[in-house]
């Protein structure tokens, strides 16, 4: 828990046995940012974010006072951390895991974001959030290369052939998830075969493929300190 998190008391109360069970849509209005965190929701005119595009709490409407650098920094950390869906902990692991790894550290943090298996059944289309998605791996309804995998922070590699189960597939999820994929789009680094419920990492992503407004660097700066 960071210590310097406006709200970092009640982020503790509502993050209970490792996942947070707040709203999810405060987080879009803290980080002033739409992350699309609530599936069909998010498209509809019912997002809070652009019903109430102003900072939750109390004080909320008041003009957002500005920051420091190191404020600049862990609200940075913060977007790209909720973007995912991660604790800190999670989230700090695959820093470090990042920065060991030959390259630019900021580069390495985000494509391992997009390696861990709940991110590329969002992406695939096989869920409508990565919270929805983290869930139906968990409970099982994955295959990669063909064999049963219900670890969501499983980090594809290329070649990874990964599968809805074929007795999951009647599934209704599936199938609302599968029809609103065209409206996000599969990025280039996958390859979908809709009808066949199945999915294939050609390759990691390069930098420029990913087109969140994420400013890495300041990410990689705040744990240099
Ligand atoms: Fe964020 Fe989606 Fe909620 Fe809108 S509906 S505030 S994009 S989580």
């Amino acid at each position: 828990m960071d210590v310097g998190h406006p709200n970092a008391v009640e982020c503790e109360r509502r993050t209970v046995l490792a996942r947070y069970i707040g709203s999810v849509c405060r987080l879009c209005r803290r980080e002033n940012l739409k992350m699309f965190l609530k599936g069909d929701r998010c498209y509809s005119d019912k997002c809070a974010f652009d019903r109430r595009g102003y900072a939750p709490g109390q004080h909320g409407q008041r003009r957002r006072r500005k920051i420091s650098d190191y404020g600049i920094q862990l609200r940075e950390k913060q977007k790209v951390k909720r973007m995912y869906c991660l604790l800190e902990g999670q989230f700090h692991g695959l820093f470090k895991k990042a920065e060991q790894k030959k390259g630019v550290t900021g580069t390495n943090l985000l494509v391992f974001l997009e390696r861990r298996l709940d991110n590329v059944a969002y992406r695939l289309g096989f869920a409508n959030s990565r919270t929805q998605a983290r869930q139906l791996v968990r409970h099982n309804h994955f295959t990669v290369n063909g064999k049963k995998m219900n670890i969501p922070s499983y980090l594809v590699k290329i070649g990874d052939v990964i599968e809805v189960r074929e007795k999951s597939r009647k599934v209704g999820v599936f199938l609302d998830a599968m029809e609103t994929v065209v409206r996000r789009g599969v990025p280039g680094w996958i390859e979908l075969e809709k009808g066949k419920f199945r999915g294939k990492v050609n390759a990691f992503p390069a930098r420029e493929e990913l087109t969140m407004p994420i400013q890495e660097q300041l990410v990689v700066e705040l744990y240099s300190k």
